[in-house]
């Protein structure tokens, strides 16, 4: 065991490892005793625990026994012993902490550890996983061994749940179907009667296990009532928001937030941290001055009009351009007050024309523009961006115009996570982020060791003066490592670049497999496939990611394997270096899984964006005195070195933009959670806690509260009390909504006022708590009055919502505040006067 501390890990790391090190052995001491319990005994250790904690007892006294129980639960139905490596990752999962494993190390069989152990709770605990597809495979997978310790297990879908459950599965299995637990589940069905066929087909696979069509649909309120849940961040949180729209209890769906663990906690919480998620009803805004300045954005000179910051991704007019403008619009002055829309609008449109472009950011599929993932080349349907940017490309693209939304609720990943009150995550690639983790999340990263030593060559960059040149050798090296039957990884920055590449392969006559975005439905096959003897694969970065990919292909044909293994392993090939060091690693991280054989380089041009943009003048200065040839590469240490402070150069400006937005986001969390727990309170109080709110709202009006009680007559005490409760969560809606839309206009505008060298995010803390006083004291008065003019032919019917049909955005009748109509903020000014100006 000593040998695997020893590699290059930071002191306090190690140390922290050495720790825990008489625990890990303390759980392999009590597996013999363990291994000799019947599977009966083996499965009422569950009752035992849970009885041990209801009487008080501590979690971390029972943990070596959990644990040593769930890796007996697991070589029995998985075939599979959690290594010591994974047992350590475990204990740090526990701790609440992030594991950073590297890819192939068997993170989901770690996590059963933690999530059987925090679940015995019976509070529940969340496992979140990077797509719908990962959620499914991984509660069957794992929910083998959670469903014979009897706990329950469910999975949550985007338009599904589904709750484990080895009694569906209906069909027998094919003979001689070829069994894969990765995929795709819907066809891998087997019958759970029939142990024989079962054990056979196990035998055949080795330690591979079939996954069964075990998933049986359920409600989502069965499924948050399991007591472990799969599922994605995009779900989990959704789901939040959802239930703080409830008009009646039933519909609320999650219960606590107990304990959470995050797979590719990276890629959740830093790569998916910026856009945050909103459920919005479409606004009455024209669309109309989006096209117009679709139209005359590109009559404009770069340059000589506007110019262009690509690092802060922005754009500035230049005075030339300014009055080009105002030319083109036909007004005097745009800078006026009643211009500030335009430029807004023309601020947008110039971003969309000049720094977003088409197969890199977006496609445009179906007249929608889908946003891309920048770090996953994923596609994010349904995301928006915003302030009118996804509008502004829109009407660049030529397809319809969605129309503006009013956000009904949002919330980010951050301050959704934040409300477990345990939150661990894993990843293999955490360390280069360990400060934000730390600063963002109060999360510490702990690299656990790999279980066999890591015998990947990482090779330094080769780095070409000219992109063609790259582009040339990195095709060469493709078809030299295909010839000698070498699987290849190529990794690209882009689905353009990716499609580029594809095509000058097959004019070469390389036979290959394509992954991008506008694929992902078998991103996951193709990836699991891309160890094949001599395939070849290219692909998006981090496409896939969460995938296993097994040399040879096939788990089953070791034959196969060797061959590839003495082919020198998967070759990873990246075309360009990341924006993020981690995001690299990723895809290096592909290979040399599990001690298997490996190696990666990166084909660099002075022409990338990263060099382009963020490359040091030496590099350039260099190369050019050392007249390189287009097409013969340095590979030299500095250069790599200098392209890696570039890239940390840039993750520290990424961070300081995502904490920058947190920091705006935090006001608004405070101010979220004080609402959604009151109007909790409102949903769930009954009658005399519910009287008691309305009390302190009619004592706060300085109205008398007995006027009510002929209401109550009126309707009848039952009747009445359902008003009162729908009434009082109305309010409470509309008057949060309207705040939500006041809070986004002032914070544009103190980002303008930022010039009179005040701090804006003082001014949006201070503004912010003013108004949201504001909206506070209006609730009473709003309630009260309208309570008392309620009437009973008015019907205050139960509402039927209808957002648990509808995705992202919610139809609702509600009309919208008239610009001319009194603030809701209760000022007593014109909307427009007030927190709509
Ligand atoms: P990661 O998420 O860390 O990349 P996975 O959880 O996808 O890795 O597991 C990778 C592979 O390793 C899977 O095929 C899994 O079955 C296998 N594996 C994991 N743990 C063990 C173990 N203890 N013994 C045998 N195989 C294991
Ligand atoms: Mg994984």
């Amino acid at each position: 065991m000593a040998g695997l501390f020893s590699k290059f890990l930071g002191d306090p790391n190690e140390r922290f490892l050495k720790n825990l090190q008489p625990l890990v052995e303390e759980i392999n001491r009590l597996e013999k005793k363990t291994e000799g319990l019947t599977n009966n005994e083996l499965k009422s250790k569950t009752e035992d625990f849970k009885e041990f904690l209801a009487k008080g007892g501590l979690v971390e006294d029972i943990l070596p026994e959990v644990f040593s129980v769930v890796r007996e639960a697991a070589k029995r139905n998985l075939n599979q012993r959690h290594f010591d490596a994974q047992i350590l990752g475990g204990i740090v999962l526990h701790q609440g902490k992030i594991a950073e494993m590297k890819t192939g190390e068997g993170k989901t069989l770690t996590s059963t550890l933690p999530v059987y152990l925090n679940a015995l709770e019976g509070k529940g605990v969340h496992v979140v996983t990077v797509n719908d597809y990962l959620s499914r495979r991984d509660a069957v997978w794992m929910g083998q061994i959670y469903h014979f310790l009897g706990l329950s297990v469910s999975c949550i879908n985007h338009d599904s749940s589904y709750i484990y459950d080895p009694s569906f599965a209906k069909e027998e299995p094919q003979e001689n179907e070829i069994f894969n637990f990765q995929f795709p589940i819907s066809k891998q069905i087997s019958n759970s009667n029939d142990q024989n066929r079962l054990d056979k087909i196990r035998d055949t696979l080795g330690s591979f296990k079939v996954v069964h069509e075990f998933l049986k649909p359920c409600s989502r309120k069965e499924a948050y009532a399991a007591d472990i849940t799969y599922g994605t961040n995009n779900e989990f949180a959704f789901d939040y928001l959802r239930d703080n729209m409830a008009y009646q209890k039933e519909q609320v769906v999650q219960r606590e937030w107990h304990y959470a663990i995050v797979d590719e906690i990276d890629s959740i919480l830093i790569d998916e941290a910026r856009t945050p998620l909103i459920i919005s009803v479409p606004d009455e805004e024209s669309a109309e001055l989006y096209k117009t300045f679709a139209s005359i954005v590109p009559r404009l000179n770069a340059e000589e009009h506007y110019s262009v910051d690509e690092k802060q991704k922005a754009v500035s007019l230049t005075e030339e351009g300014i009055e080009r403008v105002e030319k083109l619009l036909g007004i005097g002055d745009i800078y006026t007050e009643k211009g500030m829309k335009y430029v807004h609008h023309l601020n947008q449109a110039l971003r969309a024309h000049v720094i977003f472009r088409r197969d890199k950011d977006y496609v445009v599929r179906n007249g929608e523009v889908i946003i891309i993932d920048e770090f996953t080349g994923r596609m994010m349907p349904g995301r928006r961006w915003s302030e009118g940017l996804h509008q502004a490309i829109e009407a660049k693209e030529g397809v319809d115009i969605q129309k503006e939304s009013r956000t009904l609720a949002s919330v980010t990943f951050q301050n959704y996570f934040k409300l477990y009150k345990k939150l661990s995550g894993m990843t293999g690639t955490a360390l280069t982020s360990a400060e934000e983790f730390d600063k963002v999340y109060g999360l510490e990263v702990v690299v656990v060791p790999t279980n066999k030593p890591m015998i990947r060559e990482d090779n330094s960059d080769l780095v070409y003066a000219a992109e063609e040149g790259k582009i040339k050798a990195v095709v060469e090296e493709i078809k030299e490592r295909h010839k000698k039957g070498q699987p290849v990884l190529v990794g690209t920055v882009s689905i353009d670049k990716n499609e580029y590449l594809s095509a000058l392969l097959k004019k070469e006559g390389v036979a290959h497999r394509l992954l991008n975005a506008k694929h992902h439905e078998e991103e996951g096959e193709i990836i699991a496939q891309a160890g094949k003897k001599g395939m070849v694969t290219v692909a998006t970065n981090m496409a896939g990611r969460g995938v296993d990919i097994v040399l040879g292909g096939n788990p089953s044909s070791a034959d196969e394997a060797n061959d590839v293994c003495s082919a020198g392993g998967l070759y990873v090939l990246g075309t360009e270096r990341h924006e993020a060091r981690r995001i690299d690693d990723q895809l290096r991280g592909r290979s040399g899984r599990q001690g298997d054989p490996g190696e990666s380089r990166f084909f660099v041009s002075l022409e990338d964006d990263l060099m382009r943009i963020f490359g040091s003048d030496k590099i350039k200065n260099m190369m050019r005195t050392l007249k390189i040839p287009e097409d013969q590469p340095i590979e030299n240490k500095m250069i790599t070195r200098a392209i890696g402070s570039a890239q940390a150069k840039i993750e520290g400006m990424n961070f300081d933009i995502r904490k920058h937005l947190l920091e705006y986001d935090n006001v608004l969390n405070k101010q979220r959670g004080k609402i959604y727990g009151l109007r909790r309170k409102a949903l769930f109080a009954n009658k005399d806690e519910l009287g008691e709110i309305i009390t302190g709202f009619f004592d706060h009006a300085g109205e008398d509260i007995s006027k009510l009680s002929e209401k109550e007559r009126e309707f009848g005490k039952e009747d009445f009390a359902n008003a009162e409760r729908n009434l009082l969560l109305r309010v409470i809606d509309m008057l949060w909504t309207d705040h939500l839309e006041a809070m986004d206009y002032m914070r544009s505008s103190v980002n303008l006022r930022a010039y009179g060298q005040r701090d804006p995010l003082i001014e949006y803390k201070n503004e912010g708590a003013r108004m949201f006083k504001q909206m506070e004291d209006s609730m009473g008065d709003t309630f009260v009055k309208l309570i008392l003019n309620v009437q009973k032919t008015q019907g205050m019917k139960n509402e039927e919502s209808t957002f648990r049909n509808s995705k992202l955005e919610i139809r609702n009748s509600r009309p919208k505040v008239g610009r001319n109509a009194p603030c809701p903020c209760g000022s007593g000014k014109k909307y427009k006067k007030c927190c709509g100006k």
